[in-house]
């Protein structure tokens, strides 16, 4: 084995030297992880944890992933980045796998979620300058979660991450998620898009009523507006299907994802169909967005995750642990409900007590998310076993016996 970077002559307190020197953007744990592998992290005292939130839905193989490695290392070596004023093979090659496994036209990378929707919500003003008389408008929903830039917060149906900022960019409204009454009562001439999470994650895995997706694709057809589908958290495998969309059997105009796409290295896309593909140049860029490294990595990981079955695979493993968080509800009368889709699971508590919970399974060796203090997220790396799951939901158990 190669000398870990972190050492324990390093010794150091982390927690003090963190919040000492770093804004003070994230509620973070006094643990400082220094190394992973697969399900599995470390921490600075040797401490291992089953990770269940995968650096939150990003390192679709688990970390340190033999594909990202070899893709990190064979394209470093050769070439790490060109300027976008000459063609990139990676940047083409990656552009062509999404648009083939999405159907959607044509691709525009970057380098995060927020990125990505800042490009769609531009493609989307754009269109609505040129094809609906000015049409600016954006419809989003209530507790959704779209990204921190300005254009991505102002997207953003939670009024705590908007209101320091205001005033943000004019033009949104909210209506609450899953009610598609609400959506057409919203519309108006002036509305030229409804940007949307298929299932709201960072909300606690909101999965919509059935047909509700559908009858929205129906609405902004009807009404010339582009369907935005924030794939972010929910695109490359996390519900059991490559993109949330096909659960529905729709298709978006404009597309974003992030996250996962990369298996843990920074990379995102925001991809488009041909009735929206309005871009010239001078209308957008990226320096970093795209770079030849980040997207190798990428085609790696999605050759891998399609080459080795991952998606139909990892949605049997998230029945199986959807169906074992549901085994709690019964267990403990305060679980009031488990939910996910794939490896996108929750359970909602109604005694307050998901902070508690969280901290009970992180003492004991269990890396969650927790969304305010009634709901607790899973979302394991793709390549989770069954074992692995196992392990989780009997920390889990008894963290939340510990509460009882
Ligand atoms: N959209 C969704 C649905 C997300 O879940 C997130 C992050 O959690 C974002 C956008 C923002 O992504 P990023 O943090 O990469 O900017």
């Amino acid at each position: 084995m190669t000398t870990p970077l972190t050492t324990a002559s390093e010794v150091n307190d982390w927690t003090a030297e963190g919040q000492r020197y770093l804004m003070n953007t994230g509620r973070r744990a006094p643990i400082t992880i220094v190394r992973g592998e697969g399900s599995r992290v470390w921490d600075d005292t040797g401490k291992t944890y089953l990770d269940f939130l995968a650096g939150l839905a990003v390192l679709a193989l688990g970390h340190s992933s033999p594909v990202v490695l070899e893709a990190l290392r064979r394209q470093g070596e050769e070439l790490i980045l060109v300027a976008d004023t000459v063609w990139s093979v990676p940047q083409v090659k990656l552009a062509k796998r999404l648009t083939e496994l999405s159907g959607m036209h044509k691709v525009f990378f970057c380098n995060g979620g927020a990125e990505a929707n800042e490009a769609a919500l531009k493609i989307a003003r754009k269109y609505g300058k040129l094809h609906k008389e000015g049409a600016f408008e954006v419809i989003s929903t209530d507790n959704s979660f779209h990204g921190r830039t300005m254009g991505a917060t102002a997207a953003t149906g939670t009024a705590k991450y908007r209101e320091p900022f205001e005033p943000l960019v004019p033009g949104f409204s909210f209506v609450p998620f899953g009610d598609i009454e609400a959506i057409k009562a919203a519309t108006t001439a002036a509305t030229c898009a409804v940007i949307i999470e298929p299932i709201q994650g960072e909300a606690g895995i909101n999965i919509p009523p059935d047909g509700y997706l559908i009858e929205l694709r129906q609405w902004c057809d009807e009404q010339n507006m582009a369907l935005i589908l924030d794939e972010v958290q929910t695109g490359i495998g996390r519900t059991g299907k490559m993109f949330a969309f096909e659960h529905e059997g729709i298709k978006p105009d404009i597309l974003t994802l992030a996250k996962a796409l990369g298996g843990g290295v920074p990379v995102a896309a925001t991809l488009v169909n041909e009735k929206f593909d309005v871009f010239e140049p001078g209308d957008h860029g990226n320096t970093f967005g795209g770079n030849n490294l980040m997207t190798s990595v990428a085609l790696a990981v999605i050759d891998y995750i399609v080459d080795n079955d991952l998606i139909e695979e990892s949605a049997t493993r998230g029945e199986y642990m959807l169906a074992k968080l549901r085994s709690l509800e019964d267990r403990y009368e305060f679980v009031k409900e488990a939910r996910g889709r794939g490896l996108m699971c929750a359970i909602e508590l109604d005694n307050g007590k998901a902070g508690d919970v969280m901290q009970v399974c992180l003492e004991n060796g269990l890396i969650m998310g927790q969304v305010r203090d009634h709901v607790l997220r899973m979302l394991p790396p793709l390549t989770v076993t069954t074992d692995e799951i196992d392990e989780a939901i009997a920390i889990l158990d008894r963290a939340l016996a510990s509460v009882e």
